[in-house]
Order: structure tokens, then sequence, then C-alpha cells
């Protein structure tokens, strides 16, 4: 077990390309060269909450709003799912339109094209997850953001943070595989906070997480921050991969919005997932929760062809299967 002294010193002094290397090589040994594509769809970018440094942020009111039919989100999915991604990820804001009966629905014609489901949709009852689960989501993602508490509830001033722990225990108990993860280089965020939150991701026995660089955006009250570096979200990520050896980790997209490398660095420092986007048209533009997002102008085949080419070039494998932590999946009620 790595402590929070060995943490701290990974994340802040020696060598990052020997942490790179170090990383790297425990993703090989424990869950080898293959790496997992997901299809992302962000399918509404409203939302009741107001977290500050959010772009959808309920009080940013130049936002274009839109939401996604019902069957436009199918088609959607079953496009990537003919593209031969093997899970399907729905994201949105907190839009409680989707209520129980049309998420469910949802849920269950998209699983009769053979691939795992998680869901992105942030806080809801446990009687939602529990019929979500029903329906047949495999997975669920919720970062938990960070783990200081004063400074999530200064972030997220709608929220608590005991609430959101709640939820993370809930999807758990209901036996999704859970996905969680921070942002680094939050206003007034400390290394040593950032270790408390890798200690807790151990502690609570995650399947996955994800590291991603905090970004200002102009329309929220963060827009005067610096936001955080690639190489602090790299080098956070890197000491998952040394503490939780064989999770799933993803190259995620806010480290290739700040290099256009970002991503295949992060699969040559840990990771083994990546998100590509496969939502249409012009909602991808709209979804903006930081700016310099990537591919707001690609279409989902564009973004599959391209993310597969870098991912072969540095002599990689696409994998073939669901790509559930430790090969599980889809998961058995
Ligand atoms: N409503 C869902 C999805 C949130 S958006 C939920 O609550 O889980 C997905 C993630 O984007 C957030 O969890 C947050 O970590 C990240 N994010 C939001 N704003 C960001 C910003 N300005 N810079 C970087 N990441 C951001």
């Amino acid at each position: 077990m790595i402590n929070k002294k060995e943490i701290l010193n990974l994340l802040t002094a020696g060598d990052e390309k020997s942490l790179f290397k170090m990383a790297d090589d425990v993703r090989r040994q424990y869950v080898g060269d293959e790496v997992h594509l997901r299809g992302l769809i962000e399918f509404s970018n409203i939302c009741r909450n107001n977290c500050l440094y959010c772009g959808i942020r309920k009080g940013n009111a130049k936002a274009v709003r839109y939401r996604m039919s019902e069957e436009e989100l199918i088609k959607t999915a079953q496009n990537a799912a003919n593209m031969g991604f093997k899970t399907i990820v729905m994201q949105s804001g907190e839009d409680l339109y989707y209520d129980t009966s049309r998420m469910c629905r949802i849920i269950e014609t998209i699983k009769k094209f053979d691939v795992a489901v998680t869901l992105s949709i942030g806080e809801r009852t446990y009687a939602e997850y529990k019929a979500f689960r029903n329906a047949g989501a495999d997975r669920y993602l919720m970062r938990i953001e960070t783990t200081d508490k004063d400074l999530y509830h200064k972030l997220d001033p709608l929220m608590s943070w005991d609430r959101r722990y709640e939820c993370l225990m809930m999807i758990k108990e209901l036996g999704y595989e859970l996905g969680s993860g921070i942002m680094v280089g939050l206003p007034g965020q400390t290394i040593e906070s950032i270790a408390d939150d890798l200690l807790f991701l151990q502690k609570i026995g995650i399947d996955m997480a994800g590291i991603g660089p905090f970004i200002p955006h102009q329309e929220t009250p963060l827009k005067n921050e610096k936001g955080g570096t690639l190489s602090l979200a790299l080098r956070t990520m890197s000491v998952m991969r040394l503490m939780m050896k064989d999770i799933n980790i993803p190259a995620t997209t806010a480290m290739e919005s700040l290099h256009p490398m970002g991503r295949i660095m992060a699969l040559q420092a840990g990771a083994n997932v990546v998100m590509p986007n496969v939502t249409e048209g012009e909602y991808r533009k709209f979804y903006e929760l930081y700016p310099g997002k990537i591919c707001v102008d690609e279409k989902p085949l564009q973004c599959r062809t391209c993310i597969g080419m870098k991912i072969e070039s540095i002599g990689r494998k696409i994998g073939q299967g669901y790509g559930g932590h430790n090969g599980k999946m889809p998961i058995k009620k």
C-alpha cells in the first residue's frame, strides 16, 4: 500500500517521465494493451445545478440549451453500436425531464444493441438508481470532484458532499460498476487534498476513475482562475494507477483539450480507456463544460477513426469486449 507521504512525494517530486513509465508498466501488467472505447452521448445540457466551474451551470444564461428526444438518443446509440462500440455512456446535466419511466425505456431499448450501458446523469434517488439498474444499466459514472468538503460546498453551492457520497454508495450497493473521479487544479485545492482524493477513491473501491484538469469557462464565476495543468493531471492519474492497479482509467477529453496529444500521453502514463464523442451535429458544441473542448465539429465516425489510428500508432489494440473492470460485463443482475 502506498501511504499519503509517498503519494505526496510522487505528486510533487521527482522526474515525471519515470513516474509515467512506472504507471505504464503497471497498466501493461494488470490490464494489458487493450484500450477500451466508450461511445459518449451528451444528450442534454439542461441542468438544475449551479456548479461554479461548469459551463452548463443553471446560471449561465448564454448557454444554448438542448435536450435530445428519446428517439434521437436511441438512434445515436444505435449508430454507435453499429460502429462497433461495446459501451454506450449517456451523459447529461441534471435534467429531470428524463424521469424514471423515460430513462428506463431508453436503457431497455439500448441494451438490445448488445452493449454495456453507463449512465452519467448525476444525483437521483435510490428508487431511481434501482429502476435504472433493473432496466439494464451496467455502470454509473459520477465524479466526487473533490473530497475537500469545504471546497466542494464553495464550488457546488446547491449541493451537499455527503449527499453525493451517499449516491455513490447506493450505486455501488445496487451492483453497478462504479466510476468516479476528480478535477485537479481547482481554485483553493491543495496537493494534500488531491492525495486525500486518491486515498478516498481507493477506499471506496471504485471500478473506474477519471482525472481531469479544471479548465476555466468564460461564462462562469471562475473565469479568472488559473485552471489545472496537464502535467498535474497526468501525475495524479499515474499515481492512481500505482495505487489501484487493475481499475479502468480513461484518458480524459479535458486532457486532450489542453494538448493535442493529451490522450495519447495519458495512455502512456497509466490510462487504458478512451471515451470518444458520438454525439451528432451541433449538440457537441453546446455541451460546453469548459472552453476548447476537442472535436466539436467532427462526426462520430471521424472521432472513432481518428482515435483508432492514434491508439494503433503507439502499438496498442482496441478492446473487442465490453471492457469491464476485471473483464466482468455486462453484469448479470
Ligand atoms: N451531471 C453529471 C455530469 C457532469 S459533467 C454529473 O453530475 O455527474 C461531467 C464532468 O465534467 C463533471 O463531473 C466535472 O468533473 C467535469 N467538468 C465540469 N466543468 C468542468 C471544467 N470547467 N473543467 C474541467 N472539467 C469540468
